[in-house]
């Protein structure tokens, strides 16, 4: 539509669009990674009518996270959100089969409803552990509307620079190298600062936070200080006692001497 060339609005960026009935008002709800205001203006006419832009925020995006194994806890999908908006009711819903012999049972995807932060939208892959050291890291696929999409293969969108524009059997077909999932987790920590719950637990562990390695020094201190008392302590307690056995000792050679005396008298 030539009104959308004028306000420089591209199609594909469009999620849905509604025209009311008064046919005088035209919604339009762009993808979640557009950012709304570039398209506002002052009014203008168009075709004979008064056109006037204006913006409302109320989206909440159903955000679906698959193949989430069971061991991978809900928080780390909350401090995975936390990157790019706000949770809705801190809730996480888990989808079951439909249909088939499983009908019913969780089907390991977990859902939440989130407001995403203006344009920002998830990345399709992440890889996440559960908190035990045996837990692998498993693949897991984050799915919302108006996400831009990332090669399987060497997990970039077209504008990061996928050759194959983002399509992962054309990207492998065109023998493009692989990304490593410790070079991509690292990446998203360069990028976003983005680090699972896991791994910062992990490096707390490798590199304890220099107040509280302090405190562990000091108490160390602390105990050594008292185990040193303690034993100069007894070593003291061992002194007196010695001392008052070889009293005990001379009294007692002196006695025997002075019984030797008088019986020798
Ligand atoms: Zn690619």
């Amino acid at each position: 539509m030539d009104i959308f060339n004028k306000l420089n609005i591209n199609i594909d960026d469009i999620q849905r669009c509604a025209i009311h009935s008064r046919h005088d008002i035209k919604e339009v709800h762009l993808k979640p990674c557009i950012d709304a205001s570039s398209f506002l203006g002052p009014m203008f006419v168009h075709a004979g009518w008064k056109v006037m832009t204006s913006t409302v925020k109320s989206s909440v995006t159903k955000v679906r996270f698959r193949n989430v194994p069971i061991y991978v806890p809900d928080e780390e999908l909350f401090h995975l959100a936390s990157f790019f908006g706000k949770v809705k009711d801190d809730l996480v819903t888990y989808e079951r089969h439909k249909g088939d012999s499983l009908r019913g049972l969780e089907n390991g995807t977990r859902a939440i409803d989130m407001e995403l932060t203006e344009g920002k939208s998830f990345m399709n892959y992440i890889w996440l552990a559960g908190p035990l050291p045996v837990d692998k890291l498993a693949r897991i696929t984050i799915a919302h509307d108006g996400q831009k999409q990332q090669c399987s293969n060497c997990l970039r969108t077209a504008h990061e620079g996928c050759p194959a524009g983002a399509v992962g059997k054309l990207c492998r077909e065109m023998k493009t190298d692989t990304m490593s999932v410790e070079n991509y987790m690292r990446s998203l920590n360069e990028n976003f600062k983005y680090k699972s719950l896991k791994d910062q637990y992990l490096s707390s562990l490798a590199n304890p936070d220099p107040v509280d390695g302090l405190d562990i020094i000091n108490s160390t201190v602390k105990n050594m200080t008292a185990e040193i008392e303690l034993k100069e302590k007894i070593t003291h307690q061992k002194a007196q006692l010695k001392t008052k056995e070889n009293h005990e000792n001379e009294k007692a050679k002196k006695l025997e001497l002075i019984k030797k005396s008088v019986m020798e008298e």
